[in-house]
């Protein structure tokens, strides 16, 4: 699957709890069109214990994300936005629709 955004890149969560709020990406799943975006839908999960004696644990883990429920938010102007491409020169860059940076 074409992914739009990359690890590292600023979006905003468009659907969900976590709608309109953003954070970082720090991984994307192109495989399953998924990102994981820093410390947001967040899920509870169990940890078992090592060793008998020791107790298990509830952690709070970041849970990946449908690509299309979040929008990247662009490095030169901040606004959310669509991402288009541009080829010149026979390489891809992204470009932003609203400002038309490269980004
Ligand atoms: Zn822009």
């Amino acid at each position: 699957m074409n992914m739009k955004v990359k690890k590292g890149d600023k979006v905003i969560i468009t659907a969900g709890k976590d709608r309109g709020k953003s954070g970082k990406i720090m991984q994307a799943i192109p495989s399953d069109g998924a990102v994981v975006v820093q410390s947001l839908n967040m899920r509870k999960v169990h940890i078992r214990p090592k060793k008998q004696g020791e107790k298990g644990q509830i952690i709070s883990k970041e849970s990946p994300l449908d690509v299309s429920n979040v929008m990247l938010i662009c490095p030169q102007c901040s606004k959310p936005t669509r991402v288009g491409y541009q080829v010149s020169k026979g390489s891809k860059s992204r470009v932003c629709k609203k400002c038309k940076e490269t980004i």
